[in-house]
């Protein structure tokens, strides 16, 4: 038997963007264990914005786990917050009821700030550092710094030891900024990893003194670019059947649901999505090839193949709950007929 370090991860009940919490617990098994082995656990939600100080206790349900690299036997264990009785889903708790399908693939490109003393690494302490333009995929000390691509790339490893389907990393426009992309198939799996990724960046940085910042207008109302999350996106229908006309239908249930969509893709996003910056403005659905200030970017080579392949929505950012952003756009997709379900 061996004792392993079992890390219990979940969001807590802050709004609008929840933090991510963990506890461990030390537990006996053969070998690494199944999923199926791991208990349900329980925590003071009085503490974390998810129950009254009288009845406190809520439920930790695994649903998600991953080998710890970071500690001898480790284990990370994603979890759903549950109510009392185990097996209501807590309001918190917005992974419980989305729409899923392992036939939709997803992937997430995560934007971030590296922080330290309040502002972005390689920030001076007045002012501001060069203006945007050697940053973006940069190398050197004056664009990058030093830690910041030390994290990064210590960040990566971790990933890829948890079997994080980590696909990668760059320097982004604004100094101090960097972005990581996760690839899952199914909304579950790719926003878990997701999830899974932000904790471990965050967690890695306590050693280096650094934070991570997701607001998605740190710098407000500067030149300085905001952080997205772009969601790109296929169905199996999109990947082998698609088609113009089925293209134009999606765009048009896209522009339909437009407040829908913005309503889960992240708090303050009018700030960001501003039509600058390569963005389009919040409150207009737009679509164009290769067209980075367009809501919704269509590939090249999703034309090329006869309108079949991934989009890539623009709009979700840096601190969206990727639950809720794939769920949303798997209801959008519902809403629009297939030949198949046409003809049927
Ligand atoms: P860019 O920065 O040019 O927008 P990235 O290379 O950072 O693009 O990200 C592209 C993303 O598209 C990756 O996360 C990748 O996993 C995802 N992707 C590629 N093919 C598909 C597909 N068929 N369905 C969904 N996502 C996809
Ligand atoms: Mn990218
Ligand atoms: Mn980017
Ligand atoms: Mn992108």
């Amino acid at each position: 038997m061996t004792k392993y370090k079992l890390e219990y991860i979940w969001l807590d009940g802050y709004k609008p963007v929840p933090n991510l919490r963990g506890k461990t617990q030390i537990k006996e098994f053969d070998s690494f264990p199944t999923l199926e082995q791991l208990p349900l656990w329980g925590f003071d939600g009085s503490s974390t914005m998810q129950a009254e100080g009288r009845n406190s206790d809520c439920v930790l349900k695994p649903v998600a786990h991953y080998p710890d690299p970071a500690r001898t036997n480790g284990v990370l264990v994603m979890c759903e917050v549950m109510m009392p009785d185990g097996v209501t889903p807590h309001e918190s708790n917005s992974r419980a009821t989305i729409l899923d399908d392992e036939d939709a693939w997803f992937g997430f490109e995560q934007e971030y700030f590296l922080y330290k003393d309040g502002r972005p690494l390689g920030f001076p302490e007045h002012g501001y550092p060069a203006p945007q333009g050697p940053y973006y995929t940069g190398v050197g000390y004056k664009n990058v710094g030093s830690i910041a691509r030390q994290i990064v790339e210590e960040h990566l490893d971790l990933c890829l030891a948890a079997g994080i389907n980590h696909e990668g990393i760059n320097a982004e426009v604004a100094k101090g900024q960097w972005e990581f992309q996760i690839f899952g198939k199914g909304s579950k799996k790719a926003a878990d990893q997701i999830w899974m990724a932000r904790y471990l960046l965050i967690r890695l940085c306590e050693k280096y003194e650094v934070d991570v910042e997701f607001h998605c207008k740190p710098l407000g109302d500067t030149d300085w670019n905001g952080s997205g999350m772009h969601c790109n996106f296929s169905t199996k229908y999109m990947r082998e059947v698609g088609g113009k006309e089925y293209f134009e239908a999606l765009m048009a249930a896209f522009d339909r649901n437009l407040h829908e969509h913005i309503a889960v893709y992240g708090p303050d996003n009018h700030m960001r999505l501003t039509g600058k910056h390569e963005t389009a403005p919040w409150d207009k659905f737009s679509y164009g090839v290769a067209d980075r200030g367009a809501s919704i970017r269509v590939p090249h080579s999703f034309i090329k193949n006869g309108y079949r392949g991934y989009l890539e929505d623009r709009r979700p950012n840096s601190q969206g709950d990727p639950y809720q952003i794939a769920s949303r756009v798997l209801k959008t997709i519902s809403e629009v007929p297939t030949t198949q379900s046409a003809a049927a």
